[in-house]
């Protein structure tokens, strides 16, 4: 499947927002979910096919150095009416392959996807929401704020680098939304974890969305788990990306980390 861009501006300093319309757009199926996202292919310089290209038909086709690199975004936002979606990327240094390709993404340029998958949607019947991620997990976090009612109980704490970094969220009435900025310092994988064990919970039963940098998260996870009785059923936790790994590093060894994380408090 294939989109192209429609436009692309700046967010925030590290935060791109771009509209994609057209080609496969038109008959996509978005499934009910606030956390939907696309597997994104971005072939490599010089790689000897078309810029509209079907990555199974690639993987079968062609050798491993010609392989697009893939990467997973969250769709942001989904307007069935124009049947454009929003994607928004977060720019870090002039590195990686996504966030690049994001930051020097014009009209007309086209996107490779595959997908959507989904696996997340805030439970109506739950008392309470907590929703805790940096900029990779906001655009996830925007959207279920966007799906509460008025009257929904939702804590929400999210890293970033600073003021200029955040953005305005539309969330339920009463909603705790607390930004954390990044010092740039070694503590900083701890500033989710610490914010999360300062926090008083509502009583009754909470659901918890907590996605992000891998070792954020885990740490996130074991302390709602253990220390705070959260059922592991009303939880959904993903290491979006890791500190220092390539997506292609992270991937290889994703699998034993998630393991591991299990292993914590299963
Ligand atoms: C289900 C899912 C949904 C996601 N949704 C989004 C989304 O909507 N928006 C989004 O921006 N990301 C999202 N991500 C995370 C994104 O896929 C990764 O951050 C990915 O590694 C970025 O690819 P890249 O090519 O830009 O950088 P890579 O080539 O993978 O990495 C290059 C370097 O940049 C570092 N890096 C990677 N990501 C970040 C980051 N966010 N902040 C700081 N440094 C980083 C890496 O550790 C590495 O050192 C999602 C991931 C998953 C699994």
């Amino acid at each position: 499947m294939h989109a192209r861009v429609v436009t692309a501006a700046p967010l925030t300093p590290t935060l791109v927002r771009v509209v994609l319309g057209g080609g496969d757009l038109d008959h996509l199926e978005m499934p009910e979910a606030t956390d939907t996202y696309i597997n994104l292919a971005f072939p490599p310089e010089g790689a000897g096919y078309d810029g509209v290209f079907d990555p199974g038909e690639v993987r079968k086709t062609h050798p491993r150095e010609q392989q697009p690199a893939r990467r997973r975004y969250t769709v942001r936002s989904w307007d069935p009416a124009s049947r454009q979606m929003t994607v928004d990327f977060v720019v870090h240094g002039d590195v990686g392959v996504a966030g690049r390709w994001a930051s020097h993404a014009q009209p007309g340029d086209v996107l490779v996807f595959e997908g959507p998958g989904s696996g997340y949607l805030p439970d109506p019947a739950a008392d309470w929401h907590l929703l805790v991620g940096d900029e990779s997990a906001l655009p996830a976090i925007a959207a279920a704020l966007e799906s509460m009612p008025s009257e929904a109980r939702v804590i929400v704490r999210l890293v970033c680098d600073g003021p200029d970094h955040e953005i305005p969220l539309t969330a339920p009435d009463e909603a705790d939304i607390g930004w954390l900025h990044r010092s740039g310092g070694p503590d900083d994988v701890d500033l989710l974890p610490d914010a999360v064990a300062d926090l008083r919970f509502p009583v009754g039963r909470g659901q918890a969305f907590v996605h992000g940098e891998a070792d954020e998260i885990r740490q996130v996870r074991r302390h709602l788990l253990s220390d705070r009785g959260l059922a592991r059923s009303d939880m959904s936790c993903s290491p979006y990306w890791r500190r220092t790994m390539t997506d292609e590093a992270w991937r290889q060894i994703k699998r034993d980390y998630v393991a591991a994380m299990e292993a914590d408090v299963s």
